[in-house]
């Protein structure tokens, strides 16, 4: 599977690309030389709307031009250029750090999450990062909603979000 860091500018496209599962670094303010050397030493794939970036010899064989101010349609070209399956990997991923969650037992979640969420979920994962706690929320459906909407796309995820 591709791994990605997107430029400064491409700071929502790299959040929904999250939501997907996609392992997309983004930093908000990173020099273009930090962004291809960090490119190429991790074997990344640039996504930036710079086409001068895309020109720099460096950045030659791993760079991917976005099209679009908007990151819907930005969404749509990535997708369909990296045949990226949208919710194969749906909210596998920290949207904060990037990082892959990993499940976490109930028991011992007592008081560090809200009541009612502890009561009424019985799934939940956590970023090794930044210790977040996720469970599924209204949220998560508005998402899957929203995706849909971008893509044209009937399907659900695969995997209980
Ligand atoms: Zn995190």
């Amino acid at each position: 599977m591709n791994a990605f860091i997107a430029d400064a500018m491409l700071g929502k496209l790299a959040r929904w690309m999250r939501v997907m599962g996609c392992d997309v670094e983004y930093f908000p303010e990173i020099s273009d030389r930090a962004l291809s050397d960090r490119a190429k030493c991790s074997k990344r794939i640039i996504l930036t709307r710079d086409t001068r970036l895309v020109q720099q010899k460096i950045n030659r064989d791993n760079a991917f031009l976005v099209i679009g101010d908007h990151y819907p349609d930005q969404l749509r070209q990535v997708v369909e250029a990296f045949a990226i399956d949208p919710f194969k990997g749906f909210l596998s991923r920290c949207l904060r750090c990037n990082m892959p969650l990993v499940s976490i037992a109930k028991n011992g979640l007592a008081g560090k999450i809200p009541y009612y969420v502890f009561e009424t979920q019985d799934r939940f994962e956590t970023c090794s990062q930044c210790r977040k706690i996720y469970w599924k929320a209204t949220h998560v459906e508005q998402m899957v909603e929203r995706l849909q909407n971008i893509l044209g796309i009937n399907r659900m995820p695969e995997r209980p979000a």
